[in-house]
C-alpha cells in the first residue's frame, strides 16, 4: 500500500527557531522541509508534502494568518492528503488550534503542533512532536474528530487544551477531562474522542473583521477598564471572572451597561472547570450577571470564549443566536468511548 500523503505547513515558532553564535535570542529560521527533514524515519510513515506559510512567533500570528493557513488546509485536504498537520509557535497554539476547530469542515484531521524548546537545544522536542503530529494524522481513528493538538506524546482535543507552564515539556494540558490519545510504540490509542459542533461559516474575505475584547478581572476591579473597552466600541466583550464566574459588586453595574451596547461573554479566570449558573447570589455573582444579560462561556476559559464570540460576529450573529451557540458550543463533556 502507498504511503498515505500528508500535507504540513510551518508558521513558524520555537519548532522553527535558531540563533548565530553569540549573544543572540532564537528567532524563526527553518522552513517546513528542513523540519519534515529533521526527523528521522517520517518518509517511512507518510509521503510529507512541504510548504512554509510563514515564519512568525505564535504572538505575531493574526486571524488573516489562520484564515488563509485554513484555506491551505482545506486545498491540501481536497488535493488528497489523508491529514494536515500545522506547526506553529505554543505561544498561541492554543488559540489558533481551537480557532482553526471552529472552521474545520472537513473529515480528514488537522494537527497542529510546535516545540517547548528550540532545535539547537539539548532535548529539543520539535522532531518528535512533529513525529507524533504525523503519526495522528494517519490514524484512521483520526478521522471526523476536527483539530488535534499533538505534543508531548498527547492528542488533545483542540476544544479544551491550554498551555499551562512557559517552558516544560509538558506544558499543554486538556484539564478537567485530559487528553484524548497517547502516542505508543508510533502508534496513537485513543481512550476518548470528542463531541464536535457543526463547522461555523468562514468568515468573509474583505471588510472589517469583528473586534472583540478580552478582559481579566482583579482585586479591587471596579470596572473601569470594562468601561474604557465600552468607551472604545468593541463588538463583543469576554470576562474573564473570577472563580465560577464572579466580578465585584461595582464591576456588576458597568456589566449592565454593556450588555446594552455589545454581547458580553462570562468565563472564568481559573483555567478550568464551567463558569456555574445557579448557586451564588451575591451582587456579581454568576446568577447576577446572568440575570444582568451575560452570556455563559460554559467549559470554555476566556480565550476560547474570545474566538468563539469572534467568528460568530464574523458569520452576522447576534442576540439569541449567540447564547444558542454558546449554549451549544460551551457545555458537554469529551463521550469515553474506548
Ligand atoms: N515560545 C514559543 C514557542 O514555543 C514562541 C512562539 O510562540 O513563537 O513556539
Amino acid at each position: 500500500m502507498p504511503a498515505p500523503l500528508v500535507a504540513v505547513a510551518s508558521l513558524g515558532g520555537t519548532i522553527t527557531m535558531t540563533a548565530a553564535d553569540g549573544p543572540h535570542g532564537v528567532t524563526p529560521s527553518l522552513t517546513a522541509r528542513d523540519l519534515t527533514a529533521s526527523v528521522p524515519g517520517l518518509a517511512r510513515i507518510a509521503d510529507i508534502r512541504a510548504e512554509t506559510l510563514f515564519s512568525k512567533p505564535g504572538a505575531s500570528l493574526g486571524f488573516g494568518d489562520l484564515l488563509r493557513a485554513l484555506d491551505w488546509s482545506r486545498r491540501a485536504a481536497a488535493d488528497g492528503a489523508a491529514g494536515i498537520v500545522l506547526v506553529q509557535g505554543t505561544d498561541t497554539l492554543e488559540e489558533s488550534g481551537y480557532f482553526l476547530d471552529l472552521h474545520w469542515d472537513r473529515p480528514e484531521p488537522l494537527v497542529v503542533t510546535g516545540a517547548m524548546r528550540p532545535p539547537q537545544q539539548p532535548g529539543a522536542d520539535g522532531p518528535a512532536n512533529l513525529l507524533a503530529a504525523v503519526l495522528t494524522a494517519t490514524a484512521p481513528r483520526s478521522r471526523g474528530l476536527g483539530v488535534l493538538t499533538v505534543l508531548n506524546d498527547e492528542v488533545h482535543a483542540a476544544a479544551r487544551v491550554r498551555k499551562d507552564d512557559t517552558t516544560a515539556l509538558d506544558a499543554f494540558g486538556s484539564r478537567p477531562f485530559g487528553p484524548l490519545a497517547r502516542i505508543h510504540e508510533r502508534s496513537v490509542h485513543y481512550a476518548a474522542l470528542p463531541l464536535r459542533q457543526p463547522p461555523v461559516p468562514r468568515p468573509r474575505d474583505g471588510g472589517g473583521h469583528p473586534r472583540v475584547a478580552l478582559l481579566e478581572t482583579f482585586l479591587g476591579d471596579d470596572g473601569e477598564l470594562l468601561r474604557l473597552a465600552l468607551d472604545a466600541r468593541f463588538d463583543g466583550l469576554v470576562i474573564s471572572a473570577f472563580g465560577a464566574g464572579h466580578v465585584s459588586a461595582a464591576m456588576a453595574a458597568v456589566v449592565s451597561e454593556a450588555v446594552e451596547k455589545a454581547p458580553v461573554v462570562l468565563a472564568s479566570r481559573t483555567g478550568s472547570g464551567s463558569v456555574l449558573s445557579d448557586t451564588y447570589g451575591f451582587p456579581g455573582s454568576e446568577q447576577d450577571l446572568l440575570r444582568r444579560g451575560a452570556v455563559p462561556a460554559g467549559w470554555l476559559d476566556g480565550r476560547k470564549a474570545r474566538l468563539l464570540l469572534w467568528s460568530l460576529l464574523a458569520a452576522g450573529e447576534q442576540g439569541d443566536r449567540i447564547r444558542a451557540e454558546f449554549a451549544a458550543r460551551a457545555g458537554g463533556t469529551p463521550s469515553t468511548v474506548l
